[in-house]
């Protein structure tokens, strides 16, 4: 299938929902969107980016696709309190396979907490069963190259946090370690995936220099919210000559 001649998938629409868009969005994060919104289109969809922030409400049955991006401590204190309203609908979503891309600070908040480099503790939404310790005056900062136990695919991006992140049950690491230190430098776990939420300390963005999990999440989106149709999608293979 060529991508120009992608028609029968012009009936997709996408609602991509920009959690704490305005506040944490640290170091290119949100290509990740640009990333999502270009590859898309290319898949025949329409997509729609709507910012989710303070005082609204998180409509878990509104959005196709989450992300949740990272950011200093001081934005993810505010996040931290503001999210706890937001935090049985986006946990109804997540146990609902919704599909949720999120990274670095946006990562640690689905946890149960986050503890700064001053010790303070920072309440996440126990939506995941990750948690986030800190080290004292240190941050993971570089390169980071990791392979994924179930696909043998590699990754690569630049992490730069202070939080160390221990997984917890029913989470499975994105990566393994080849280069960096990943989520705590001790185990060489990098990343999460729980049902069909992505987490990764990868900045850089993570999908403009990963394009297949691009590719995967919107696929999994697709074929969340068109179920029951029959749905073809272009292979990865054709996507990615299409990008390189
Ligand atoms: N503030 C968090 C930390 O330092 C998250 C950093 C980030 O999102 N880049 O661990």
């Amino acid at each position: 299938m060529k991508m120009d001649e992608n028609t029968q998938n012009s009936h997709f629409k996408l609602t991509l929902g920009h959690l704490y868009g305005n506040l944490l969005n640290t170091y290119g994060d949100n290509g990740n969107l640009l990333m999502l919104k270009y590859l898309g289109e290319k898949l025949g969809a329409t997509i729609k980016i709507q910012l989710i922030s303070i005082d609204d409400i998180f409509e878990e049955n509104a959005y196709d696709l989450i992300f949740f991006g990272g950011g200093q401590d001081y934005e993810q204190r505010i996040v931290s309190k503001d999210i706890q309203e937001k935090k049985a609908a986006i946990i109804r979503y997540i146990e609902n396979n919704g599909v949720l891309l999120a990274i670095c600070g946006g990562y640690q908040l689905l946890g149960h907490y986050y503890i700064e480099a001053c010790d303070r503790r920072v309440e996440g939404i126990g939506a995941l069963d990750h948690y986030t310790l800190n080290q004292q005056n240190h941050r993971f900062i570089g390169d980071v190259e990791i392979i994924s136990q179930k696909t043998n695919e590699h990754f690569y991006g630049f992490e730069n946090h202070q939080g160390r992140t221990f997984l917890g049950g029913g989470e499975q690491p994105l990566g393994i370690v080849v280069k960096g230190h990943g989520n705590n430098g001790e185990d060489k776990s990098e990343g999460v995936i729980y049902k069909n939420v992505y987490g990764s300390y990868f900045h850089g963005p993570l999908l403009a220099r990963n394009p297949h999990l691009a590719y995967q999440l919107l696929s999994l989106a697709i074929k969340q919210k068109y179920e029951g149709e029959e749905i073809k999608l272009p292979a990865w293979k054709e996507m990615k000559e299409f990008i390189s």
